[in-house]
Order: C-alpha cells, then structure tokens, then sequence
C-alpha cells in the first residue's frame, strides 16, 4: 500500500471536534491548528508543525475527536492508518499501553474542564480506571501495583529466603540445600515464586532480588560455619535466564562470598532449562565458574524445552531431573524407564543428580537402586528457615 499524502489551503479544516477517529496524520509540511471552543469562544490549544503527529489520540482510544485542527498555511500531511497504530500499541508492554491510556484519560479529562471553564481536576472524579473490553488496563495496573510492592519488600528486606533440604542417599546425610525465595504479601499473603519471580523477569527487579538471595545465602553459610557446622553444606540458588543475561552472576557470587568471608565453592549455580538457554552465555559462565570450582546444575531437567543438545554441548556439573518424572516412576513404568535412563546418562558424562520431588519413601528407594546420587522433596524436607535448618546439623 502506497503512502496516503493530503493537501490543506489555509483555513480548511482536517478533522473536526466530535468526528468519529478514523486515521491519524503526519505533518509533513506546513502549520496546523489545534482549537477547541471555551463558552463558545475559540481556543488555541497548540500549534504543530513538520514531524508532529495530528489525531492520534481519538485513534488510540477509539472515541470522537477532542479538538478541532484547521490548516493554519498550505499543509501536506501523511495518513498513518489505524490499523497501522493499533497493531503497534497490541504489541507493545501492558504497562506501557496502562501509562498511555492514563495519560490519554487524564488529557481529556483536562480538556473538558477546560472547555467548560473548570478548574481542571487531573485525576479522574468518579476514581474509576475506564478500561478495554479485555479489562487489560486493569490487569496492568494492578501488575504495576505489585510491582511496586515486591521493591518495597526488597527495600525493608522482608523478601525471605527457606532452604530445601538435598539429600545424598547413599551416604544418608543432608548435603546440601536448595535456596528458594518467599514473599509474604502484606494483602494476598504467600505469593508463589513463580509468580513474582516471572514479574519481576520483566524488569529489571530480578537482578536485585537475584543479589538478595545471593547475599542471604552468603550470610547463612557464614552462620553455619560459626556454628561449627563441618563440612559446609552446598547451597544452590537459582537463576533465571535474564539474570544471566545482564548480570554478572560470578561476581555477584564472589562478591556476596567475599562480604560474609565464606569461599564460593560453597555455591552452587542453577540454570533452568529454557529456551532462552543461550549456549555461548551459559558455556562461558560454565567455564568461568570451573575455574573457581564453582559448579553449575542443569534445573528441570527433561520438561519444557527439554534438549539433549544442552548436555552435549554444556559441561553443566549436576543435572536435576523434574519432579513430573520422580512423581510418576512407580506408577509408570515407562517413566521408570526414563528416570533410569538419564540417570546412567548423566553419570556417563560424569555429572552429579538431583532428582527433584522426592515425596515417599517407596520413590526414595527405587532412585537409590539405580544409583541417584542425591534426593529432594517434601519425603526429606519441605523448604525451611534457618532455625529448622540448624536442627538438620545437631544443632537444634
Ligand atoms: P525450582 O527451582 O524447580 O524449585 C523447586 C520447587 O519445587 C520449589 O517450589 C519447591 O518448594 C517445590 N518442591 C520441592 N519439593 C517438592 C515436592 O516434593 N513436591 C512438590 N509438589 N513440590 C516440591 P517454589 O519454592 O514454589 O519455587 C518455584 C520456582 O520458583 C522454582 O522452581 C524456581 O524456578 C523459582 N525460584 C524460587 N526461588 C528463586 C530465586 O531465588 N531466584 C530465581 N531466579 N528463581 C527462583
Ligand atoms: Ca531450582
Ligand atoms: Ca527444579
């Protein structure tokens, strides 16, 4: 479709006040005027000029013209199809489209104080958020609410952080723990991981809720030691794939380490499988973390995008297999087949095992007879805080 161009003469109207929204424009050349009618006396609004956008608001929100915009000169302008708008705000961030709808409703609530010589009240009078028919405003708002909340919760540090225990089964001892964050909302009480932790993917708040729980986990290991606790467990702490991305994972590790005098070794890395798995990025972490002797775990293993390719290719130390396998392998015996085959895989390419949602003592013991090293679930240990921790070591 070839670019729709429209000629004014000074004094011809473009659009007038109470039409219905049909496209917006482009000034490409030439001066408009934007009136509105104050007591039935015309009112300036604004001047545009070349590269100003004309009309845009009633196609955004799909209601009449606000204004009135007449060619002040000879005027050129482009057509930018509502299609063409639309498809643009569909795709943006829903708490982009909720700070654009805001900044709409307040303009027009503005405007119509103005026109009837109100002082303009800026936020809306009835309190009432006007929303889409798919209520995405309400959703968004009500993200960007929670959003605001979790910041809060890591500001007064009231983020906690419980610690699942992770068994070796041979030896019969707790060797490590896994680190999971909780958020006790002060209106919705416990809020999952999964929940806050996909919200606070999108922003950039997974990268200081990512040091948080780096900088607990540092503090509990350096608690242990002053206990006496020997040898330290491992503490695994997860990552997700943004935190890979931006942040240097290694020297938040080192960092936190170094702050509570405690070697990092003691830390265990664990990356999701997903498909953002970025292989360059996680073989280098991987590499740069063998160097330190920093071990770095494959979590869900055999779910979602699941890809042998991610065992070939990364050296990871320790694979953890999904809890769907472990939950089924008694009653199913191709699950069993499964569990058992990528156990002997994993410890053909010399890597640790974690299977993940051990919950009976008959699952604990089929993993052992096919020689799994080490154990999670609720059979050994639901996630706990430090004080339930201390009593796992003889410290109760
Ligand atoms: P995950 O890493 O796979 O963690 C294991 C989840 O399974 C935890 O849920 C744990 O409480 C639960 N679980 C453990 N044993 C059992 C069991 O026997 N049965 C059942 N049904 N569930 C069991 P949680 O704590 O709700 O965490 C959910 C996810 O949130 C985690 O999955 C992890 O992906 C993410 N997450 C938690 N803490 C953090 C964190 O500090 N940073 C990041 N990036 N992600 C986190
Ligand atoms: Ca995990
Ligand atoms: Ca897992």
């Amino acid at each position: 479709m070839g670019t729709k161009r429209l000629q004014f003469s000074p004094g011809e109207v473009v659009f007038r006040e109470g039409d219905p929204p049909t496209s917006a424009y482009l000034v490409e050349a030439g001066k408009v005027e934007i009136l509105t009618q104050q007591d039935g006396i015309p009112l300036v609004l604004s001047i545009l000029g070349p590269g100003d956008l004309l009309g845009e608001m009633a196609v955004i929100d799909d209601a009449p013209r606000t204004a009135t915009a007449r060619a002040l000169t000879e005027v050129r302008l482009i057509e930018v199809d509502r299609a063409q708008i639309n498809e643009r705000i569909e795709a943006s961030d829903p708490i982009v489209r909720a700070l654009l709808k805001g900044q709409l409703n307040r303009y027009r609530t503005a405007l119509n104080a103005l026109r009837s010589g109100e002082t303009p009240v800026i936020v809306s009078s009835s309190g009432e958020h006007s929303l889409d028919a798919d209520g995405y405003d309400d959703k968004a708002v009500a993200k960007i609410h929670l959003e605001t909340q979790l910041r809060d919760a890591l500001t007064s540090r009231t983020l906690e952080v419980r610690f699942q225990p992770i068994y070796e089964i041979r030896e019969q001892r707790i060797s490590g723990y896994e680190a999971l964050v909780r958020w006790t909302h002060p209106v919705r009480g416990a809020i999952s991981p999964t929940e806050f932790i996909a919200l606070a993917e999108e922003t950039s708040l997974i990268l200081p809720v990512g040091e948080y729980v780096l900088d607990r986990v540092a503090e509990t290991l350096a608690k242990l030691s002053e206990l006496g606790v020997d040898p330290l467990p491992f503490m695994a702490v997860n990552m997700s794939g943004r935190q890979l991305a931006e942040a240097d994972m290694l020297s938040a590790v080192q960092s936190a380490s170094a702050r509570h005098g405690i070697d990092p070794r003691d830390i265990k890395i664990e990356v999701t499988e997903s498909l953002m798995l970025d292989f360059e990025r996680v073989g280098e972490l991987i590499s740069r973390c063998d160097a330190l002797g920093i071990k770095v775990a494959l979590d869900d293993f055999g779910t979602g995008y699941s890809n042998l390719g991610h065992l070939h290719k990364l050296q990871f130390s320790t694979v953890k297999i999904d809890q769907g396998f472990v939950r089924q392998m008694l009653e199913a015996p191709r699950c069993h087949a499964i569990v058992s085959a990528i156990v002997q895989m994993v410890h053909a390419l010399d890597s640790d095992i974690v299977a993940e949602g051990v919950e009976t003592d008959a699952q604990l013991q089929a993993l052992g007879a096919l020689n799994c090293r080490y154990a999670q679930g609720y059979l050994i240990g639901r996630p706990q805080t430090f004080d339930e921790m201390r009593s796992n070591h003889g410290l109760g």
